[in-house]
C-alpha cells in the first residue's frame, strides 16, 4: 500500500503557509512584534489563531476517507503532527518571547529572554489520542481544540520559564491571569494578579480545552521596578556633574546612605564626610575608554543599566570613620549623565596621609 503520509502532510502544511499568509490577525500582530511593540494579550490571540488555522488545515486533509482504514495510525499521526504542532511551537514562542522583551525594556530588566522547551509531552498526548481511536472522523475534535490549547500554552511556557528567570535573579515579578469572555467557574477562581511564584495558586499556568484565558507579566511588577529605580536617582543630584567635583551634602537618611556609603579596606563601611568634595575625578575603565570592567554584566543585573554604559571612575575624598576625617582615594562605578547619574558601589582604595 502507498504511504500516504508524505502527500498528506505537504498539503497539510501548504494549507497551513497559505492560511498564514492571509490572516489579517496574524500578520498585524506580527508585525507589532517586529517593532518591539507585541503584548503578551496579543501574543495569546496569536497562538490561538495559529492553533485555529492549523486545526483548519488539518481538517481540510484528513478524513476517515484519506486515511488508510479510516484511522489515523500512530505512525502517521506522529510523522503529521510532530512537525506542525512543532512548527506552532515555533511560531508562538518566537512572538511570546518578542513580548517579554518589549516587558523587560520597559522595566529596564537586562537579562536576555529565554525559550521554553517544546512541551513534547502536550505532543505525544495528542499523538496518542488520536491514534488510539479507531475512526478518525468520531475523533477528529482531537485536532481541533487541543490544538488550539496547545498552541496558547507556549505563550503560557514564555512567560512562566522568564518568570522563573527573574525570580531567581531576586527580580519581583508578577502575573496577570484573565479570562476572556464567558469561561468556567475554574477559571474564574484563578482570575488575579499574583507575586510569582510565592503568592500565585499552583495552577496558574494551566488550561483546559476552549479556555482563552490569557496569562501575562504585570505592568504593576514594571511600575514597580521604575520606583526603585527611581530611590537610586533622586538623591545625588548635587553630585551630578560628569568628572567635576562632587559635593557632598549634609543630609542624611535611608537614600543617602544607599548613595553614599563607602566600603573600607577592612570590609567595614563608613559615609563620606557632610560638606566635602570629591576632586580630581577621572574615569579610568568602561565606557569610553579601552578598558573593560570585569563587573559590568553584574552591574547590568543589579541595577538594570546596560553594561556598555558603564564607568569605573577615581577621585579623592574626605571619609568620617570613628569620629575622625580621613582623607582617601575613592572608586566607583557611575552611570547615566545630569540628573540621572547614578554612583555605586564607592570604596576606599587607599588613606592618603592627612586629615
Ligand atoms: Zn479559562
Amino acid at each position: 500500500m502507498d504511504d500516504v503520509t508524505p502527500k498528506l502532510l505537504d498539503a497539510i502544511q501548504n494549507d497551513f503557509g497559505d492560511l498564514l499568509s492571509k490572516n489579517r490577525t496574524l500578520a498585524c500582530i506580527a508585525e507589532k512584534a517586529k517593532y518591539g511593540k507585541v503584548t503578551y494579550k496579543e501574543a495569546h490571540t496569536y497562538a490561538a489563531e495559529l492553533g485555529k488555522i492549523l486545526s483548519q488545515a488539518y481538517s481540510n486533509h484528513l478524513s476517515s476517507e484519506t486515511l488508510p482504514d479510516g484511522k489515523m495510525y500512530f505512525n502517521i499521526a506522529q510523522r503529521i503532527l510532530q512537525p506542525t504542532l512543532g512548527n506552532n511551537y515555533e511560531l508562538a514562542s518566537e512572538i511570546a518571547m518578542q513580548a517579554q522583551k518589549a516587558v523587560n525594556k520597559k522595566a529596564k530588566i537586562g537579562l536576555a529572554v529565554k525559550k521554553p522547551d517544546l512541551n513534547q509531552d502536550k505532543i505525544d498526548g495528542i499523538i496518542n489520542r488520536i491514534s488510539s481511536e479507531d475512526n478518525f472522523d468520531d475523533a477528529s475534535w482531537i485536532l481541533d481544540e487541543p490544538v488550539v490549547t496547545f498552541s496558547q500554552s507556549v505563550v503560557d511556557e514564555v512567560l512562566k520559564t522568564n518568570a522563573d528567570l527573574h525570580a531567581v535573579y531576586g527580580l519581583h515579578p508578577r502575573i496577570i491571569r484573565t479570562t476572556v469572555g464567558k469561561c468556567c467557574k475554574w477559571c474564574q477562581s484563578i482570575t488575579g494578579v499574583y507575586d510569582y511564584p510565592g503568592g500565585a495558586p499552583r495552577d496558574i499556568f494551566r488550561r483546559h480545552n476552549r479556555c482563552r484565558c490569557t496569562t501575562e507579566y504585570s505592568p504593576n511588577g514594571t511600575k514597580r521596578q521604575d520606583v526603585w529605580l527611581k530611590k537610586w536617582r533622586t538623591v545625588p543630584k548635587s553630585a551630578l556633574r560628569l568628572n567635576n567635583d562632587i559635593s557632598v551634602g549634609h543630609s542624611s537618611g535611608a537614600m543617602f546612605k544607599n548613595a553614599y556609603s563607602v566600603k573600607l579596606p577592612d570590609g567595614r563601611y563608613a559615609r563620606l564626610a557632610g560638606g566635602t568634595k570629591i576632586t580630581k575625578i577621572k574615569v579610568f575603565a568602561g565606557k569610553g575608554t579601552d578598558v573593560p570592567i570585569r563587573e559590568a554584566n553584574m552591574l547590568e543585573k543589579a541595577y538594570h543599566y546596560k553594561a556598555k554604559d558603564w564607568e569605573k571612575a577615581r577621585g579623592e575624598g574626605i571619609i568620617r570613620d570613628e569620629g575622625e576625617n580621613k582623607k582617601a582615594e575613592l572608586h566607583w562605578y557611575q552611570v547615566g549623565k545630569g540628573k540621572k547619574k547614578e554612583i555605586v558601589k564607592m570604596k576606599v582604595k587607599r588613606f592618603m596621609n592627612e586629615s
